[in-house]
Parts: structure tokens; sequence; C-alpha cells
């Protein structure tokens, strides 16, 4: 990648590393490089450098001010700058300063282990946002009233887009998330972090959730009859399964859509609320009864995951994003997935993970047995007809 026109800040105590450091930049093509031999000489540059950092790499044991205090630093300034850490320390402790600056809201491009080498380096910067097709433009949250949600849903401003469940070993599809998206008149296209909140607080979750059930439910249907093996899932609030008349009005609109109901799964996560645990479990009884699928969402997140396990008649379990995402450097995480798939082993169902969105962990889950992968690697959701002509194309990919 050109990073001719990036401006790197490099901190780090000792001389010669920081020299060191610095050689390697230049020698890969860096804009230009400041050096910084503590924190608050750091802080400075930062605050004064015209035009303004793009990448600081910074060591973590430094005497005075160590690394971890200078990322909240960062954050608390609201540095746009983004961060790679070079440290000695053990990983386990450079995954907990990695999180810590995410949670700080710092852009964190990659751990790299002492010594530095410029493949390292090249690599860990391939990862930097102008590097690669920024996957979704931010959102600025607009205020989105209840009101407002339920006029977008009388005007049927709601939809379903598509992400693909594939087979690991064969790379072929064999389901879909149906996942919702508000394509607003003025605002533009929502995604659900903005407006999930407002639709569960003003009570429409339940009249979203139909819309969904019918949208995925029809287009599995078509993708059935031009030929894929397909099957489709759909979130299901927890909220929801306090009304006893759920599961039948999903097995009919399901019916009325030409599907069955052995080809939908229901994604369920813990509910936060104090849940009717009775009506809860006699609805999902019935839906799993009913034949649909049944799958446990953001596995491993919730403290009663397991206890979930054992009373819900469960067919999936979908390992959460959080411990995917980078499992194949954080030990820890890919301890989390390899016991996942072994309880999902034990069970009997099916694991799926979540958020795959490097070959890394593709590869690392092909090796580990894990059937199912869904995330960014493989594809981003997609509107149906979209959905429907890349499941055409990877058909004759994979032929
Ligand atoms: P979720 O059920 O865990 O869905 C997965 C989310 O992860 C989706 O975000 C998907 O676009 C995103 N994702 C998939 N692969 C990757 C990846 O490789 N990297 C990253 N960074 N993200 C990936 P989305 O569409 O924004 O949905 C967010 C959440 O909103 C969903 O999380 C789900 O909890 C909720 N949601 C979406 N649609 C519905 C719905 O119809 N009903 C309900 N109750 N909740 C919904
Ligand atoms: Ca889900
Ligand atoms: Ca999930």
């Amino acid at each position: 990648m050109d990073i001719s026109s990036f401006r790197f800040l490099v901190v780090e105590d000792h001389s010669f590393q920081r020299w060191f450091m610095g050689n390697l930049l230049q020698e890969l093509g860096a804009g230009s490089v400041l050096l910084a031999a503590d924190g608050s000489v750091a802080l400075e540059l930062l605050a004064t450098s015209r035009p303004p950092i793009d990448v600081v790499i910074t060591d973590l044991d430094m005497p005075r001010m160590d690394g971890m205090e200078l990322i909240r630093h960062m954050a608390g300034r609201n540095h746009a700058a983004s961060l790679i850490v070079v440290s000695a320390l053990e990983h386990s402790l450079v995954g907990t300063v990695e999180v810590m600056a995410q949670e700080y809201g710092v852009r964190f491009l990659g751990a790299l282990a002492k010594p530095l080498t410029a493949k390292k380096l090249r690599d860990v910067l391939g990862s930097h946002p102008s590097a690669r097709g920024a996957p979704r433009p931010t959102q600025i949250a607009p205020l989105l009233t209840a009101g407002e949600v339920d006029e977008g849903l009388q005007r049927g401003e709601f939809e379903a887009f598509f992400q693909p469940t594939v087979e690991i070993k064969s790379g072929q599809a064999e389901g879909a998330e149906a996942l919702a998206r508000w394509r607003h008149p003025t605002k533009g296209l929502i995604y659900p972090d903005l407006f999930i909140p407002v639709v569960e607080s003003s009570g429409l979750m339940d009249e979203l959730t139909r819309k969904m059930t019918r949208d995925a439910a029809s287009n599995c249907h078509a993708w059935r009859e031009a030929g894929f093996d397909m099957t489709v899932s759909v979130n299901l609030s927890p909220g929801l399964l306090s009304d006893l008349s759920l599961a039948d009005r999903m097995t009919a609109l399901v019916k009325d859509s030409g599907l069955e109901a052995r080809h939908v799964t229901f994604e369920i996560t813990e509910s936060t609320a104090a849940s009717e645990l009775g009506k809860e479990l006699e609805n999902l009884a019935r839906l799993r009864m009913k034949g649909f699928g049944l799958s446990i969402d953001d596995f491993g997140t919730g403290h009663s995951s397991m206890e979930r396990l054992t009373r819900i008649p469960f067919t999936e379990l979908k390992i959460d994003q959080s411990f995917v995402k980078g499992a194949s450097r954080h030990p820890s995480r890919r301890a989390v997935v390899e016991s996942s798939l072994e309880l999902a082993r034990k069970l009997g169902i099916a694991a799926v993970a979540e958020g795959v969105d490097k070959r890394a962990e593709w590869d690392l889950l092909l090796g580990l047995g894990c059937t199912l992968a869904q995330g960014y690697f493989l594809a981003q959701p997609m509107e149906a007809t979209a959905f429907g002509e890349w499941l055409a194309v990877r058909r004759q990919d994979t032929a």
C-alpha cells in the first residue's frame, strides 16, 4: 500500500529502538516520521503537528507515562490518528490493551511483537481504513422518534438485507441471515443499531419482525425455486416471546409464502429484561415443534448462555464476533471458539462462526473443523436482488 502521504509518530523510550523504527518506516516509504521519547512529548506533537499525525506507533512499557496512559489521553483529546502497539510484553496483555483502546474509541490497527520487521509493519498498515474500501459509512446518529419509525413501517420502508452463511469446506452458501435496513426517504439507508432500540422501546418489534419474516420466507422460497438449497434465519427479539400467539402467527406467515418451517431458523439473543420464562419456553418449544430451527445468537456473551443451552431446544449456536475476530492472533479468543465448537459437537447442533472478516480467521476455522461461517470475508449483507445474483455467481465459481 502507498503510505507516502502518511505522517507517523513513533513513541519509544529506548533510543536505538526509536531510531530503528523511524528507519523502517522511511524504508517503507512513509511520508514523514516524527519521533518522541515519551508520552508527554508525543501528546505535544499530536496536538501541534500540521499536517496532523495519521498513525501513532507506540511501545507500552515506558517510564513516566506508559502506553496505556498515552492511549487514554489520545482518546480524551479526540485525536483521529490510528494506533499500532509494538511490545515485547506477553500476548494476552497486549490483547487487553487492544480491547482497551477500542473501548476508549481509538482506531486500533494492530499489535506487533518485537523485534519489528518491515513485513510486520506493512501487513498491519494494510488494515488502515485508507488501504481498503470502507465497508460502511459511519452514521451520524439521526434522532429517530417512535412516530417516525411507525410511519416508516406503514410506508413499507423497512426491508431485509441478506448475508450468507457459507459451508467452510465447500465454500457453498447454505443459508442467509435477514438483517433489517430502513430505506429512509431523506436520511438514506439506516442500520439497525440506530433504529432497533426505538423499535424495541415503542412496541413496534412485532410488526418489524413480521415484515422481516415475510421478506425472509418469500426470498428463501424464490432461491429454492431457482435450485439453491438454502435456509434463512430471522432475528427474534426475546421480548416477543412473552406473546403466546407468536409461534402460531410465525408458522402461518411462513406457510403463506410457500416455504417449509424447517427452512427457517429463529436467532434468539439472551433477554436483558426480566423475561417471563414460562411463556418464553412455551413459545420456543412450539416453534421447534412446528419444525423451525432455533439458534442461540451471540453465544458466549451472556452469562446465562450455558443455562439457556440446557433448557431450550436449540439447533444451532452462533459464536459471537468478539471471539471470532482476531482468534488467529489471540489465544484466549481462540480457546473460546474451540470450546464453543466442542460444545456444539457434543450437543449435536450446528455451529456458525460470526464476523469472519479475514482470511486468517477463515483458515483457522477450517483447521478447527468449524462447518459454517458468516462475515465480511465472504460477503456483506446485500439487498435481496443482489443476494440472488451473488448466489448465482457463487455457484458458478464453486462448481
Ligand atoms: P446480529 O444478529 O449479531 O447480526 C450480525 C451483525 O454483524 C450484522 O450487523 C452484520 O452486518 C454484522 N456483521 C456480519 N459480518 C461481519 C463482519 O465480518 N465484521 C463486522 N464488523 N460485522 C459483521 P447489522 O446488520 O448492523 O445488525 C446489527 C444487529 O441488529 C444484529 O446483530 C441484530 O442483533 C439486530 N438486528 C438486525 N435485524 C434485526 C431484526 O430484524 N430483528 C431484531 N430483533 N434484531 C435485528
Ligand atoms: Ca443474528
Ligand atoms: Ca450475532
